[in-house]
């Protein structure tokens, strides 16, 4: 089987598209969350997204923007931005929003999370320590998390770090090491890489890839510029960060 795990899109439909475009088929799609907040088009992403996945988790950013999260922890243009995606989503998006689980347990293998299993709303998983403490809580050979916006991977001994474009994690690593893995993000990368980031996780031979796609960076930024979205939300899909 080979699945697609993509993370953090945060309303940039370019971007989507584009990751959804180099991925081509797959088995199953699975959404470690943030859909909405930062960008200038979160209903098409809310609808790609319904449409398209098998598996969808909710993040922080999208329960800020349905209202069940306070922003007084978002700085002042997450929370601008949260405010504007709360009175763009239709009825049926908030409703789809809604009722997204933060953790679920696939295939008795895997588990899924926004930030981690600990605390899937609001941990960012970035070190080897917070993999150690995590691993422990589950039960599952592997973990996928999203929320910091960086691709990488741990194993349970703390080892591992960011994972670039083309990195893998062969079959006879993961027969042996249990492994948490951040396929990066989609809309709003942070690793001072600007393409958008996704992984694809084959199960015979089981094997990760990470990967990064080029999307039309000017045409994400004009969305977020046109809705009347702080600038720096577009200037910083131009930089990764
Ligand atoms: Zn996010």
């Amino acid at each position: 089987m080979r699945i697609g795990i993509i993370s953090d899109i945060h309303g940039n439909f370019t971007a989507l598209e584009a990751v959804l475009h180099a991925l081509g088929t797959v088995d199953q799609l699975w959404c470690l969350g943030d859909l909405v907040g930062y960008g200038g088009q979160p209903n098409e992403c809310v609808e790609c997204i319904r449409e398209r996945t098998t598996h969808v988790l909710r993040g922080n950013h999208d329960l800020a923007a349905l209202g069940l999260l306070t922003t007084e922890e978002f700085n002042a243009t997450a929370a601008a931005a949260a405010q504007w995606t709360g009175e763009q989503l239709t009825q049926e998006n908030r409703a789809f929003l809604e009722f997204l689980p933060e953790m679920k347990v696939e295939m008795q293998r895997y588990t899924l999370a926004h930030g981690t299993p600990r605390d899937p709303i609001w941990e960012y998983l970035l070190n080897g320590m917070q993999a150690i403490e995590n691993l422990h809580l589950i039960d599952t050979p592997m973990c996928f998390v999203g929320h910091s916006h960086v691709p990488l991977y741990f194993n349970e001994k703390g080892q591992g770090g960011i994972a670039g474009d083309g990195k893998t994690v062969s079959h006879q690593t993961l027969k042996f090491e249990r492994i948490i893995a951040n396929p990066g993000s989609v809309g709003q990368p942070r690793d001072q890489n600007p393409l958008a980031a996704y992984l694809v996780l084959d199960t015979f031979p089981m094997k990760l890839t990470w990967h990064r796609v080029a999307y039309d960076i000017a045409e994400a930024q004009g969305h977020i510029l046109r809705a009347g979205l702080p600038a720096v939300l577009a200037n910083r899909l131009a930089y990764g960060k």
